[in-house]
């Protein structure tokens, strides 16, 4: 019955109030087996103290927060209504029902605390895999470091879709900022030198320099697990509607319970006693206690569960979603590959050295976040190359990027990003030649001209067949997203098992394709790693990001973590999504069904008696959070 206060008072219940209420609870056990010790040496006045003790301990903190919902809400609760029944018991002279009753309220809040407060130290412990990071700029080289050592004045460079790590002033580029997370605005503003910029708010499709004015005090764990917390507050739609159904059904029940108080001895010809005793039963029995327990418990330990698995559901309403989802859609480079590229060939025009092609490219490329630039980089430095600094990136979704070298603007990416330079059929035939082995071909321009090509490959993850035939087998559709070519996408495609195919699509592509998919299925989910696939990720029933390897944009977008790229753990959220729904609904029925039985046997020939009601009741409630707590397993 304690769902309400955990999940009021979110993550705050830690670990200390989780041991208080502990031992609270034991104390009010305690007292209640003195007052029987107490009873049965018919030490009468120190049974009744003793009794008090165990109510005035056990149900204290209830009554206050009953009371709280009565005035300041104007509205009744479980809370209230347990504690009018327990003193309505001893009132009648049943102590000991009224106080066990207390007791097993307390120890289902308890039981509540610690499940709220293992999921955060779940969720916490991965978080951990994901330090904030940030490139200082030293002398023109990029020196990764952590972003807690970044200093006043220090100039750092904020690749595309990355999180800023401090407030500071743009020193060189422009971009587009998502400042969401400060203003709530969802429209990215555009920011160029001199402009100011915010830590946590993320950056768009340029690189930018930003000379560091003020060091963050938040950090974008600490901003996750703001989030995660935020999330969790936030109430998947069946539990909202059990506590909207709570405020109302517990009016119903207080009312009828008034009637049930006066009208029986004129009606039926009930004595004052056994009527007062059957509305007390009444009372307890018809407490919606054990349905308010049903949901959250058993949604904590899931996220929970997964937790342990490094998956990280930003709320309880995404296993809802992800239970549900008809199709599963994987983004290709980093997502269904490894997104670590190995260079395979470099294929150098206009007299161009190799080696010259290869640095120019990484050059510009150092300032993306592109797994395809991470490798090209790679590349370069193995070969012992000096990278040169180059200014103005803008990352073209889905295309690749353009930037600025000794006053020479490149283009790197795909044949669609070349303009009005045409390929010689020689060229457009070796191209199509790497295609077809599965590589993506890196076309790199000047002005005027081609200049050369770069072949690449990038593994597709060794799972990812499983994977694919785990979905398939749970009657999941699979499809796979990618902007890279037809050609390409096929091969890999192939590799990983996948028949369904959509290629060459810009972020927006992905999104109306996301949508499409959608209408036509129901439930969607949408895996992707980059800036690219963060609106698809939006808007998809269920986005999942890649937490180690995907960029903050994408992590912020989705709203499920793989904390360890593990898409391996895909069918296992799902199952789990599943497996949550079921015990949710199994709660839900056990619950009323306990509830109406009790209720009955109430009134029909006063079948039961209050220790049976109290310890039906309860019981059902203790029954359904450790019901709930199977998903911790
Ligand atoms: P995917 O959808 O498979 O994750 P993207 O949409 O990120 O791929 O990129 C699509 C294509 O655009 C890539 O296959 C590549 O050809 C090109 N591209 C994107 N970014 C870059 C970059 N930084 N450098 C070179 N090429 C890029
Ligand atoms: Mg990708």
């Amino acid at each position: 019955m304690e769902a309400t206060l955990s999940t009021k008072k979110g993550f705050s219940f830690g670990l200390w109030e989780s041991h208080g209420s502990a031992i609270v609870t034991s104390f009010c056990l305690l007292f209640i087996i003195l007052a029987y010790l107490a009873r049965i040496n018919d030490h009468f006045f120190l049974e009744i103290t003793l009794f008090l003790f165990a109510y005035l301990i056990g149900g204290y903190q209830k009554a206050l927060e009953g009371l709280h919902t009565l005035f300041k809400e104007k509205d009744l609760d479980v809370d209230l209504l347990m504690v009018i029944a327990a003193i309505g018991a001893a009132a009648i002279g049943y102590w000991m029902d009224g106080a066990i009753l207390i007791f097993i309220f307390s120890l289902s809040g308890t039981l509540e605390g610690y499940t709220m407060e293992r999921t955060n130290k779940d969720i916490r412990s991965i978080l951990d895999l994901r330090p904030e990071k940030a490139v200082l700029l030293r002398n023109a080289k990029q020196v990764p470091i952590k972003a807690e050592e970044l200093k006043k004045d220090d100039t750092i460079l904020v690749k595309p879709g990355e999180r800023i790590a401090a407030d500071g002033i743009i020193s060189q580029g422009y971009s587009a900022i998502y400042q969401a997370t400060i203003t709530g605005e969802s429209v990215p503003v555009d920011k160029t030198v001199d402009d100011e910029v915010f830590a946590g708010t993320v950056n768009g499709y340029g690189a930018i320099e930003v000379k560091v004015t003020k060091l963050a005090g938040e950090t974008m764990l600490s901003k996750i697990i703001h989030l995660v917390q935020e999330a969790t507050k936030e109430k998947p739609p069946n539990q909202l509607f059990v506590e909207k159904f709570e405020g109302i059904y517990a009016k119903i029940v207080v009312l009828t319970a008034i009637v049930l108080m006066i009208a029986p001895p004129f009606l039926i010809g009930w004595s004052w006693k056994e009527t007062i005793y059957r509305a007390m039963i009444f009372l307890v029995v018809a407490s919606p206690c054990a349905l308010v327990s049903s949901i959250m418990p058993a949604i904590l330990s899931a996220i929970s569960n997964a937790s342990k698995e490094r998956v990280l559901f930003k709320g309880g309403a995404h296993l809802e979603n992800i239970a549900g989802v008809k199709a599963v859609i994987f983004d290709k480079t980093g997502t269904l590959t490894y997104g670590q590229p190995v260079v395979q060939e470099i294929i150098s025009y206009e007299g161009t050295p190799e080696m010259e092609l290869l640095k120019i490219t990484a050059s510009i490329e150092a300032l993306s976040e592109h797994p395809i630039a991470r490798s090209i980089v790679q590349y370069a430095i193995n070969n012992d190359l000096e990278l040169e600094h180059s200014t103005n990136l803008r990352s073209l979704q889905g295309l690749g990027v353009e930037g600025s070298l000794n006053g020479i603007n490149y283009k790197v990416g795909k044949k669609d990003m070349l303009d009005n330079i045409a390929l010689t059929k020689e060229q457009e035939n070796l191209a199509l030649k790497f295609e077809q082995q599965g590589r993506t071909i890196i076309f790199v321009s000047n002005e005027q001209s081609l200049i050369g090509m770069i072949s690449i490959f990038d593994q597709v993850r060794l799972e990812a067949r499983s994977v694919i035939k785990q979905l398939k087998n749970m009657n999941i559709r699979v499809a796979l997203l990618t902007g890279d070519n037809e050609v390409t996408a096929k091969k890999i495609g192939e590799n990983a098992g996948i028949e369904e195919i959509y290629s060459g699509l810009l972020p927006e592509d992905k999104v109306e394709f996301i949508k499409k998919m959608t209408t036509k299925y129901g439930k969607v989910a949408m895996v992707g790693d980059g800036i690219n696939d963060a609106p698809a990720l939006a808007a998809a029933s269920v986005g999942i990001a890649m937490g180690a390897a995907g960029t903050d944009i994408a992590i912020e977008a989705a709203d499920v973590v793989l904390m360890a790229d593990n898409i391996e753990k895909i069918p296992f959220a799902i199952s789990l999504g599943k497996r949550t729904n079921r015990i949710i609904k199994q709660n839900v029925a056990f619950a009323i069904g306990v509830a109406l039985t009790l209720i009955v046997l109430n009134f029909i020939g006063g079948i039961i008696n209050l220790p049976e009601g109290v310890v039906g009741h309860e019981g059902s409630t203790v029954l359904v959070i450790l019901s709930g707590l199977r998903l911790l397993r």
